[in-house]
């Protein structure tokens, strides 16, 4: 395995450690602090192309490897963990469905806009009594004179509630008959259709600039051409998208790990106590050994996973290994990180922080680390 970065992804770092130290770092926490979605870093991020990652330059994206996306990422996540939130999200879930399984028509309408960062697109999944459980979700599609009448409600979705969302690709029940087998399509809801409103914004213990609120359908009507792919595979499109959500938590879960790692290691060489830094004492050298030797490890195994993506080999398993390991990682070494730093580390004055609220997620979001665990084993042969 060779994980060399080719040119064309170094000068994607490059673009993308430049824009975090400069731009990112600098405006971030204040948004984070207000709690509000910094709509204008998204923009300048799409403006730089770093918004159509993972699309094709046909359709207004720049068409980087996953491998360069996990790249860029442990960049921008170093900085800001809400605006690589909310940007992996664009990336992945809120763009993939309609490159993967849009026509060339929803292609050009949804996808070129989401691609040339000029909107930020939305998934559409979970709902109030369906998370883990995608099967069970309530949310109903109902045929209606050229076109679907759509009625439900969705909870927790990101980025389709701010000044630059699109609206939501979503996943709706579409069975018709009592007691058939239940199938599942996706469709597009733009913004602005009727009977289609919003929550408020809601407020998490971390990732407080990502924009995440309940969306409301009340009998929306969207036309044929709203539907996005096979009208029976809807679940497994979605299935399939977030795999590479995946690989993209997992990758963040990396940032955030290097993040705390260098704040802890910056802070130990100056603290002195007892007369001496305490990065002399043997105690906190070995927990930060211990971070930077699983951070090799995880990054090892979320390179893999993207590396085999790129080649269009499954990935189903490395993805769900990668998200389960870094995210665990992730939280544990921010609660050491914190510990490094003593009661500075306690108080949001400080940045660590910050990036021990936003960890906790990462083992919730895209599939909680349970569900990993179950894809895992089911890919061992239990
Ligand atoms: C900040 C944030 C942003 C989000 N953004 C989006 C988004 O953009 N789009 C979207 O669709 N969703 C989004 N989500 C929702 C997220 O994907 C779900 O929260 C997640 O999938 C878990 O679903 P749930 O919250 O309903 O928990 P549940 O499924 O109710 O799970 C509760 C607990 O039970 C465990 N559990 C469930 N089933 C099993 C099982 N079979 N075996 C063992 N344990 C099990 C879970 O692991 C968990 O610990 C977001 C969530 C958050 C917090």
């Amino acid at each position: 395995m060779d994980f060399t970065l080719t040119e064309a992804e170094r000068d994607l770092v490059g673009l993308c450690r430049e824009f975090a130290r400069g731009e990112i770092a600098r405006r971030a926490p204040a948004a984070w602090e207000e709690a509000r979605c910094p709509t204008d870093l998204l923009r300048e991020m799409g403006a730089l192309g770093l918004l159509g990652m993972l699309i094709p330059e046909r359709w207004g994206g720049i068409g980087m490897s996953t491998v360069g996306f996990v790249a860029a990422m442990e960049q921008l996540g170093l900085a800001d963990q809400s605006v690589a939130a909310a940007w992996q999200a664009h990336v992945t879930i809120g763009s993939l469905p309609l490159y993967l399984f849009g026509s060339d028509d929803q292609r050009e309408r949804w996808l070129r806009p989401l691609a040339e960062g000029r909107a930020l697109g939305a998934f559409g999944l979970t709902e109030p009594d369906a998370g883990s459980d995608a099967r069970g979700i309530r949310t109903r599609a109902v045929r209606r004179d050229g076109g679907w009448l759509i009625s439900g409600e969705k909870a927790f979705i990101s980025n389709a509630g701010t000044d630059m969302s699109f609206g939501v690709t979503l996943l709706a029940r579409t069975e018709s008959d009592e007691g058939a087998k239940p199938t599942f399509a996706s469709f597009v809801v733009e913004k602005d259709t009727p009977g289609f409103t919003l929550g408020p914004k809601m407020r998490g213990i971390g990732w407080r600039g990502l924009d995440t609120r309940a969306l409301y359908f009340d009998d929306v009507f969207v036309a044929d051409d709203h539907l996005v792919g096979d009208p029976a595979m809807g679940l497994n499109q979605f299935l399939q998208t977030l795999e590479v959500g995946r690989i993209s938590i997992a990758a963040l879960s990396l940032s955030l790990t290097q993040a705390v790692l260098d704040l802890a290691l910056d802070y130990a060489r100056e603290r002195v106590q007892f007369g001496q830094p305490i990065s002399k004492f043997q105690a906190i050298q070995f927990k930060l050994a211990d971070i930077a030797t699983e951070l090799e490890a995880a990054r090892w195994l979320t390179y893999r996973a993207a590396s085999l993506r790129d080649c269009g080999q499954p990935f189903l398993k490395e993805a769900a290994m990668a998200k389960l390991k870094a995210s665990r990682l992730a939280v544990w070494a921010a609660s050491e990180a914190v510990q490094i730093h003593g009661g500075l580390g306690y108080m949001l004055e400080s940045p660590v922080a910050r990036f021990y609220c936003d960890a906790k997620v990462l083992e919730i979001g895209e599939g909680t680390n349970e569900i990993q665990h179950l894809v895992v084993a089911r890919e061992l042969g239990c």
